[in-house]
């Protein structure tokens, strides 16, 4: 027998959140098992956030030493991987057919960086490493974006992302970024004057370019959550990730004018949603290619797991199945041979072999008989 079968999109993914919530290895290596038996093809690591720095840097050892932990009135774990822990990992992720994207947030979503070395914000206070659901939700401490040693400390990390991941694509976040301390700050504001920007989202812009600049000369990708385009005048070569669900028609805009797009809006593609706001029926349901954009532009479609609320490794498992086989079946099939009640048979016999690989699979009532 002969199959001919390809994917509709190269990049079929999954975002895990270690930062707000850490996972363990063992923990990771077991969804790239799960995913991979789907076909899902990267894992995207959102590897440092407010509430943790999760990943060795030799260059700066107060990221791990002082930035992976929560302060201690939170009495929560924190955790990292070392570099041989990545190595091990990019290792077992390949085996099995799957890309890790590192992800390192900036400029905003920065305490646990900021709080390691504080001398890198506008102001040089050092913040404090909470939970998410003790602190604010999106912080005003940012990298200051004024100042040459920032730049250098992001290049510094680059450069052993670089060496740990073979992936062509370095997510840099981008995404809820406040820009009040840019505004009174004077290193920040000279920069935005020496450069003739008109405000601090231009300076966002600036600051963008410089990464993707030194990216390129690594032949590295920049990738950004959708804010990164709000200061306009991008190189126009970065990856830019879609979650802003109500921004459809800004993200049509920058399709048409040429960006590439990895899509994983609010309304489809986050998994730690309810099952009542997103089910497996709207994951399978989803087309991420807008009437009237080429599909070129997309490199594919991704689901989101963000780790706000600590979950235990049985409520994480119920947040991603049954919707991944759904977001597996978007990824692969053109709507075309897109069949939901076919669908709902095969995901059913799947999820009796999910089952049987001790996954907590969430009884989701749009696959019920
Ligand atoms: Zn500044």
């Amino acid at each position: 027998m002969t199959i001919t079968d390809s994917p509709r999109f190269a990049w079929r993914g999954v975002m895990l959140d270690v930062s707000r919530t850490f996972m363990p290895l063992n923990l990771v290596k077991r969804y790239i098992d799960l995913f991979s038996q789907y076909k899902l093809n990267v894992v995207h690591l959102h590897l440092t956030d407010d509430q943790g720095w999760r990943i060795e840097i030799k260059r700066y050892p107060l990221l791990t030493e002082i930035g992976s932990k929560f302060d201690p009135e939170f009495n929560r774990m924190g955790g990292y991987y070392s570099q041989d822990e990545i190595r091990d990992l990019v290792k077992y992720a390949q085996k099995r057919n799957v890309m890790l994207v590192p992800e390192i947030e900036l400029p905003g979503h920065a305490c646990a960086a900021l709080a390691s070395y504080p001398s890198l914000s506008c102001n040089g206070v050092r913040p404090v490493i909470h939970t998410f659901l003790e602190g604010k939700s999106i912080h005003e401490e940012i990298f200051c974006a004024g100042k040459e040693t920032t730049y250098e400390f992001i290049f510094g990390v680059i450069d052993e992302l670089c060496e740990l991941f073979p992936s062509p694509y370095i997510h840099i976040g981008g995404d809820e970024a406040p820009k009040a301390r840019w505004q009174k700050c004077p290193d920040c504001q000279k920069m935005i004057k020496d450069n003739n920007l008109k405000n601090e989202e231009e300076l966002q812009s600036l600051f963008v370019r410089r990464i993707g600049d030194y990216l390129r000369t690594k032949n590295k990708t920049l990738v950004g959550w959708d804010e990164i385009i709000d200061g306009g005048k991008l190189a126009g070569n970065e990856v830019l990730m879609f979650w802003r669900g109500w921004k459809l028609s800004e993200v049509e805009k920058e399709v048409k004018a040429g960006f590439r797009v990895v899509c994983t809006p609010t309304t489809h593609c986050y998994f730690d949603y309810p099952y009542k706001s997103i089910s497996t029926k709207t994951i399978f349901d989803y087309d991420p290619v807008i009437p009237g954009t080429s599909d070129k532009n997309y490199l594919g479609v991704q689901a989101n797991f963000w780790s706000h609320i600590d979950r235990s490794e049985h409520n994480i498992d119920k947040q991603l199945f049954p919707r991944i086989l759904g977001l597996a079946e978007t990824g692969w099939c053109k709507p075309e041979n897109k069949d939901w009640e076919k669908f709902k048979s095969s995901a059913i016999m799947n999820i009796g072999s999910l089952i049987r690989q001790n996954v907590n699979v969430f009884n989701d009532s749009t696959l019920n008989r």
